[in-house]
C-alpha cells in the first residue's frame, strides 16, 4: 500500500487543513473535494483546474485511483448487476446493483457494498466466509467501489444510486471507523449527496458496535443478521455469534432503536429443514414481539459447497402468516440476481474463474 494520503478518503475540512501544509491555497481543498467525491476522478492528472505546479505538489503527497473494473454481469431480467473490481494491491471485491422500478419504488436503485475483502466471521451458508484472509476496505475504497457502481447504474440506463446498503463482502462492525467514515463522505450534500435514511448497515450482530453506532445518532438503518431465535441454533449457523447471546445482541438492538428512533430490521435467511418449521416461527414472533421490529424473511440463496438447501415457497409464506401473529412487521425479500451470483451471501472474492 502507498504510504501517500488517499485524498478520496478525506473529508472537506480535512482536505481544507491539509492544503496549505503541501503549499496549495486553502480553498483549493473544496474543488479537491468535488473531483474525488463528486466527480469521481480516477487521477491527479485529471483536476484540470489545479496547475501542472500544484498537481505536483498533491502528487508528490497524495494520490487519487479507482479500482479495475475486471467484470461485470448483468442478469437476465435487467434487474441486477454485478460488479467484480480490483483495489490497488490487487484485493478483489464484488459490489451489487439493484435496480427497482414502478410507481412503488420510485426508480430505487440499490447499491450492495463491500466493506472488507473477505470475511471472518465464518457463517456456515455464506460464500464470502470462505475468504478468512482478508483485510479491510479504506473509506476512500468504499466510496470509489459506490462511484465504480454510480458509473455502471448510469450505463446501463438508470439516473445512478439512491441508496446504500452495506451489505456486501464483510462484516462491517470490524471496519467500523472506515464505514462511518464512507458514509460522511457518501451523504455530504458536495459529494455524491446520499441521503442518511437512504443508508443501511447489515451485521452478523456483534453488540459493542451496535451500540457506538446507535451513538453517531445518524439516520441510517440498521440491520441485524438474525438467522435464529435461539442461542444454539445461531451458534450452528454462525460460529462468531457464539460470542453475543441473542439477549445481549437484542438489547444493543433496542437502544440503537431508542437512540435513534429507527426501527430494527431483523433479516431471517430461511434454509429447508434447518430454521424453517413452525416452532421456528413462534420462537421468533416471541423473541421480537412488540420490539417494534420489522423482519424480512429472505429465501436462503443455494450456495453448492454448503449443502443448505432454500426453503420452498409454501414455507415461506407458512413462516411468514406464522409470524404475523405477533406483533412484529413481516417483509418476503424478493431475492434478485441468483442468476449471477449476485444475491444475499453469494458475494464472493472471485480468482480463477473469471
Ligand atoms: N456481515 C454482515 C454483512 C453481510 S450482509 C451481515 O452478516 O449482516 C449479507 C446478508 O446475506 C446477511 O444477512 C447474510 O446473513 C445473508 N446471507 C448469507 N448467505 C446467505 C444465503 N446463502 N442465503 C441468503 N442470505 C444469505
Amino acid at each position: 500500500m502507498s504510504a501517500k494520503t488517499d485524498l478520496r478518503s478525506l473529508s472537506r475540512s480535512e482536505l481544507k487543513s491539509l492544503m496549505p501544509k503541501l503549499g496549495l491555497a486553502a480553498f483549493r481543498g473544496e474543488q479537491i473535494f468535488d473531483w474525488a467525491q463528486k466527480r469521481a476522478a480516477a487521477s491527479i492528472n485529471e483536476l484540470t483546474n489545479l496547475s501542472a505546479a500544484d498537481q505536483k505538489k498533491l502528487a508528490a503527497a497524495c494520490y487519487l485511483a479507482l479500482p479495475v473494473l475486471i467484470k461485470k454481469d448483468v442478469a437476465a431480467n435487467g434487474d441486477t448487476a454485478k460488479l467484480l473490481l480490483e483495489l490497488a494491491d490487487g484485493e478483489r471485491i464484488e459490489t451489487a446493483i439493484m435496480f427497482y422500478s414502478g410507481k412503488d419504488s420510485r426508480d430505487r436503485v440499490t447499491c450492495c457494498v463491500s466493506t472488507q475483502t473477505g470475511c471472518v466471521m465464518g457463517c456456515k451458508f455464506c460464500a464470502t466466509a470462505q475468504y478468512q484472509k482478508c483485510r479491510n476496505l479504506t473509506a476512500g475504497e468504499i466510496v470509489s467501489q459506490v462511484q465504480m457502481a454510480d458509473k455502471a447504474a448510469k450505463e446501463l440506463g438508470s439516473k445512478g444510486l439512491t441508496n446504500l446498503v452495506y451489505m456486501g463482502m464483510g462484516e462491517p462492525m470490524l471496519n467500523l471507523a472506515q464505514v462511518k467514515k464512507s458514509i460522511e463522505l457518501l451523504n455530504d450534500e458536495r459529494g455524491l449527496n446520499i441521503g442518511q435514511r437512504k443508508i443501511a448497515v447489515s451485521t452478523c450482530g456483534l453488540p459493542k458496535q451496535i451500540r457506538q453506532m446507535a451513538d453517531w445518532k445518524m439516520q441510517i438503518h440498521l440491520a441485524i443478521s438474525l438467522h435464529a431465535a435461539n442461542d444454539e441454533l445461531r451458534r450452528n449457523l454462525m460460529p462468531a455469534a457464539a460470542r453475543y447471546p441473542l439477549q445481549e445482541l437484542l438489547a444493543a438492538a433496542d437502544y440503537y432503536q431508542a437512540q435513534t428512533g429507527r426501527r430494527v430490521c431483523y433479516e431471517y435467511a430461511l434454509f429447508k429443514d434447518i430454521n424453517d418449521r413452525p416452532e421456528a416461527a413462534r420462537s421468533l414472533g416471541k423473541l421480537l414481539d412488540g420490539r417494534g421490529a420489522l423482519i424480512n424473511l429472505i429465501p436462503a440463496n443455494p450456495l453448492p459447497e454448503t449443502g443448505f438447501m432454500p426453503s420452498d415457497d409454501e414455507t415461506v409464506k407458512h413462516f411468514s402468516r406464522l409470524l404475523s401473529l405477533y406483533n412484529v412487521e413481516v417483509q418476503i425479500r424478493q431475492e434478485r440476481g441468483r442468476d449471477i451470483n449476485a444475491a444475499c451471501g453469494q458475494l464472493r472474492k472471485r480468482t480463477l474463474e473469471v
